[in-house]
């Protein structure tokens, strides 16, 4: 029976745009459906995304061999994207990381060095004084190190991210539909991908629907992740703190434990014209099963609790933001039990899905992406694209 179109990509985020412009290389009779960011995020009811932000983080020094390698991979080809689709998405601002100087191979930062190292990652190390001189806009505690990726790494704009990889699928031949899927089905030979009244057919599907991929019935059985609130703070700067912070890397300060650690993105100007510096962590326990429930976190202005940890956190690694106006906006992270992405098919040989960004997926999302491609054209997944750790669990 004819199908519609051979592969149809189920969600037009970070991971799913960029599996889209990768398939419009390799093949022909390529759909990505999914909506565009609401216009009003208070008032929308329905699909949320990830990436409706300026700025994340990007960098390959990482604790984990395949995440390092994901995020090298799609760095290597950030230039290339940006050329061919005139959108510009990456400030090689740098990463910095601090902390207390971990005992060799132990905890997050003494893993990184160690896999940074025979990755051949290029990262310069700065001791306590020369932390402290380097950066004078933290005040970082006494015994803290520093480790700095100069090159290749600093922040992606991830909604530029993903109108660049958009455009170029679209100009590929891929077919993008600006709508919400809300149910797919394995009819034997085809998979039945309803969109309102419209049903599309596909020889495969990709689901690509971040923390939304167990909703609207896009996948025969859920996939195991752990939808989790995420609460981000923006400081609004003024022309005395631009001079102060203007020039900062993107940083992550840990605390005694990994788990305390808090991220902060420099100075972005947002489309209200005005500038912020972001900051956000990583340890609210809330998390949402339901779409209701997402989507209600996604209409809020996230968690007042967190907004205090943060701006406490703020206070002090960088006391000259005191007296900035401080707003918050809400955000979900996928997190897996396996810690990567998955990337495989659910138990139809026909529906893939590709999501677990577990907060760090911005950066690799082009890498990630491509994986997607590899599954719908090979229908697997080799050692050297990591296979077997990207594997999904059901639930
Ligand atoms: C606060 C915050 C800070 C972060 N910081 C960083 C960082 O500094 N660096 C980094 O690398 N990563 C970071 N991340 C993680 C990164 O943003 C995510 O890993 C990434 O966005 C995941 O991409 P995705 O394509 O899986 O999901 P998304 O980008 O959320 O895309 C999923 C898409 O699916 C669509 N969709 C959902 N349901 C349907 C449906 N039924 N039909 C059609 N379409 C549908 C949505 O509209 C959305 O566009 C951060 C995340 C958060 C929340």
């Amino acid at each position: 029976m004819a199908v519609d179109f051979k592969v149809i990509v189920i969600g037009r985020g970070m991971m799913g745009a960029a599996a889209a412009r990768h398939l419009s290389a390799m093949i022909d009779g390529v759909a990505l459906i999914g909506p565009r960011e609401p216009a009003e995020r208070k008032r929308h009811h329905g699909v949320f995304a990830s990436h409706y932000d300026e700025a994340r983080i990007t960098r390959t020094f990482d604790d984990n061999v395949v995440w390092a390698t994901l995020a090298a991979r799609s760095l290597d080809r950030y230039a290339e994207i940006e050329a061919r689709s005139g959108i510009s998405f990456f400030r090689e601002a740098g990463c910095l990381f601090a902390g207390p100087v971990p005992q060799p191979g132990q905890g997050y930062l003494g893993r990184a060095i160690d896999i940074s190292a025979r990755l051949g990652v290029d990262f310069e190390t700065l001791e306590p004084t020369a932390l402290r001189e380097r950066f004078p806009q933290f005040s970082l505690r006494a015994g803290f190190n520093g480790y700095f990726e100069k090159r290749r790494a600093g922040h992606v704009n991830p909604r530029a991210l993903v109108r660049a990889q958009a455009a170029l699928a679209e100009a590929g031949g891929v077919t993008v539909i600006d709508a919400t899927v809300t149910g797919v089905r394995d009819a034997g030979a085809q998979v039945e991908v309803t969109v309102g009244e419209r049903v599309y057919t596909a020889e495969r599907v990709l689901v690509a629907a971040g923390g939304f991929s167990n909703f609207n019935q896009l996948l025969p059985d859920p996939v195991d992740i752990r939808v989790a609130a995420r609460t981000v703070a923006f400081y609004e700067l003024g022309e005395r703190e631009m001079a102060i912070f203007g020039s900062m890397p993107s940083s992550i300060v840990f605390g005694d434990r990994d788990e305390d650690h808090v991220y902060i993105l420099p100075p972005v100007v947002y489309p209200d014209g005005k500038t912020y510096l972001k900051l956000g962590g990583d340890t609210e326990a809330r998390s949402f099963d339901s779409l209701e429930d997402a989507g209600a976190w996604f209409r809020s202005d996230g968690s007042l609790a967190e907004r205090d940890l943060l701006v406490a956190a703020a206070s002090e690694i960088m006391p000259d933001l005191a007296g900035c106006p401080v707003t918050t906006a809400p955000c979900v992270a996928t997190f897996t039990p396996t810690a990567y992405p998955y990337a495989g098919f659910t138990s139809s040989p026909r529906i893939a899905v590709l999501t677990g960004g577990n907060f760090v997926a911005a950066k690799s999302s082009d890498e990630l992406g491509r994986l997607g491609a590899v599954l719908m054209t090979e229908g697997r997944l080799g050692n050297e694209d990591f296979g077997r750790e990207l594997t999904p669990v059901f639930r």
